[in-house]
C-alpha cells in the first residue's frame, strides 16, 4: 500500500461509521447537550452508552476488530485507527472509549486463547455486548512494572484455586459482569511462568467492588476491585496456567494503535473547535485569529496533528504488512498522545477564559486526554520499549 492511498473500502467504512454515530448517536447526545454543557457530563450516560454499545454489535462496529473465526470484522489495524479517529474527531462523549467501540470493557484479541467453552460462556456474549469484562492487572503496588503483583491464586488440591488480593484503577469494574484477574500462581517464577489470568465471575462470593476512584476525566472512573478467598475453577484458567502475561500482550499493540488514534481524533475535533473559534471571536476590532500569536498556535496545533497523523497510519500500516509491531505501536501511542496533551492546551488558550468554562466542553476534554500518557503503557515505558527496540 502506498503511504497516502488509504483503500476505498476503508474510506466507505469510515463513512458509514459517520453515518452511523450522526443517525444514532448524535441525537442522544444533542437530547443531553444542556446537562453535559452545565456538568460536563450526564447522569445516564452509562445507560445510553450500555444501549448504544448494544447498537454498534448489531450493526458490526463494536467487534469489528475481532477476527472473523469469532464473529468479528476481521478489521486491520490501520482500519481500526481510522474508524477510530473518526468516532473521537466528532467531539460527541457517547463516541468515546468503551462505548460504541470497546477497548478493555468489551472483547479484545486476549480473549482468543479462550477455550470453545471459554468462548461461549466469555467471549460470545462480549461481541453481543450483552456482557461486560474488565482487565484486572495493577495494584496499588505494581503499576507499570505489573510483575510485582501481590494478587495471588492457590490451588485448593480439587483443581479449583483460591484468589486473595486487591487491583486498582480498573475501567469499567464498576459495572463488569465478569472480570480477567491476574494473579500469583507460583511466586519464584512470577512473569516466568507463574502469573495467571483467570475469569472471575462478579457475583462470585468475596468479589467486590471496594469503591469508584474518581479521576480528573469527568468521563472516567475506574475502581479498586478486591478479592477474598474467591473461588474458581480450572475451566475460569484462561490460556496456559503460569502464562498469562502472554495472553495479556497479544491485545497490546491493537490497544496502543486505538489509543493513538483516539488522540488523533480528539485533536482534530479541538483544532476544528480552536478554528472556528479564532475566526468568529473578535478583539481590538478583528477576528483574534488576524493576530501572529493566535495563528502561531494553531499553526504549531495543525502541523503536529499532521505529523501525528501520518506517522500514526505509516505504523499501523507497517504492523498490518507484518512488521513484528512493538515499536511501532509504542512510538504511536508515545507521539499521538503526548501531541493530543499540547494540542488541548492550545485549544484553552485560543478560547480564552471561555475555554477554561465547562460550557464549551473544552476543559473536559484537556482533562480527559490526560490519562492517555498514563494507561497502556506511560510515556516513559514506551520510550524504555522503543529504546529497547532501537538496540539500546
Ligand atoms: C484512567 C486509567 C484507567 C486505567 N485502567 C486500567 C485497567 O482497566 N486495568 C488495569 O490493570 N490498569 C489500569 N490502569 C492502570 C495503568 O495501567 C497504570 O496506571 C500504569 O501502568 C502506570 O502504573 P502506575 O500508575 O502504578 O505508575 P508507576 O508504575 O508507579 O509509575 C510512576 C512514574 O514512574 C515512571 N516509571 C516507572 N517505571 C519506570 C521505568 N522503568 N523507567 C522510567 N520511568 C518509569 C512512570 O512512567 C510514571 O511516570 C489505568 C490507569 C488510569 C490512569
Amino acid at each position: 500500500m502506498g503511504l497516502l492511498n488509504i483503500p476505498d473500502e476503508l474510506v466507505e467504512l469510515r463513512s458509514s461509521l459517520r453515518q452511523f454515530i450522526d443517525r444514532e448517536v448524535r441525537p442522544i447526545e444533542d437530547a443531553h447537550r444542556q446537562e453535559i454543557q452545565e456538568t460536563g457530563t450526564f447522569e445516564t450516560i452509562k445507560d445510553e452508552n450500555l444501549k448504544l454499545r448494544k447498537r454498534s454489535a448489531e450493526v458490526g462496529f463494536y467487534g469489528i476488530h475481532m477476527p472473523e473465526e469469532v464473529g468479528g470484522g476481521g478489521l486491520s489495524l490501520l482500519g481500526q485507527v481510522l474508524l477510530h479517529e473518526e468516532a473521537a474527531a466528532t467531539g460527541l462523549v457517547l463516541a468515546q472509549i468503551e462505548s460504541i467501540f470497546p477497548v478493555i470493557s468489551g472483547p479484545t484479541p486476549i480473549y482468543m486463547d479462550c477455550t470453545e467453552p471459554q468462548r461461549e460462556k466469555y467471549l460470545y456474549p462480549l461481541m453481543s455486548a450483552d456482557k461486560t469484562t474488565c482487565f484486572a492487572l495493577t495494584e496499588p503496588g505494581a503499576g507499570s512494572d505489573a510483575t510485582r503483583i501481590q494478587t495471588k491464586a492457590e490451588p485448593r488440591g480439587d483443581g479449583r484455586w483460591v484468589v486473595n488480593g486487591r487491583k486498582h484503577f480498573i475501567t469499567a469494574g464498576d459495572y463488569a459482569d465478569f472480570a480477567l484477574v491476574f494473579a500469583v500462581t507460583d511466586g519464584e517464577k512470577r512473569a516466568q511462568g507463574g502469573i495467571t489470568a483467570f475469569f472471575v465471575d462478579a457475583d462470585a462470593p468475596g468479589y467486590s467492588v471496594t469503591r469508584i476512584q474518581r479521576t480528573m476525566s469527568p468521563y472516567q472512573n475506574p475502581v479498586e476491585l478486591s478479592f477474598e478467598n474467591v473461588e474458581v475453577s480450572a475451566e475460569q484458567v484462561l490460556g496456559k496456567e503460569g502464562f498469562g502475561f502472554y495472553s495479556a500482550v497479544r491485545g497490546i499493540n491493537g490497544a496502543r494503535l486505538q489509543i493513538a488514534a483516539r488522540a488523533l481524533g480528539v485533536a482534530k475535533h479541538l483544532l476544528h473547535k480552536s478554528m472556528e473559534y479564532a475566526n468568529s471571536r473578535v478583539a481590538f476590532g478583528q477576528p483574534i485569529g488576524k493576530n501572529q500569536f493566535v495563528q502561531g498556535m494553531l499553526v504549531d496545533s495543525h502541523a503536529e496533528l499532521e505529523q501525528a497523523r501520518l506517522l500514526v497510519y505509516k505504523l499501523a500500516a507497517d504492523i498490518d504488512d507484518g512488521a513484528d509491531g512493538r515499536q511501532q505501536a509504542a512510538l504511536a501511542k508515545l507521539v499521538a498522545t503526548e501531541m493530543v496533551g499540547r494540542v488541548a492546551d492550545r485549544a484553552i488558550q485560543v478560547h480564552g477564559g471561555n475555554g477554561f468554562m465547562t460550557e464549551l466542553g473544552l476543559e473536559a476534554w484537556y482533562r480527559d486526554v490526560r490519562a492517555m500518557r498514563l494507561y497502556e503503557g506511560t510515556t516513559e515505558i514506551l520510550k524504555t520499549n522503543i529504546a529497547k527496540t532501537l538496540g539500546l
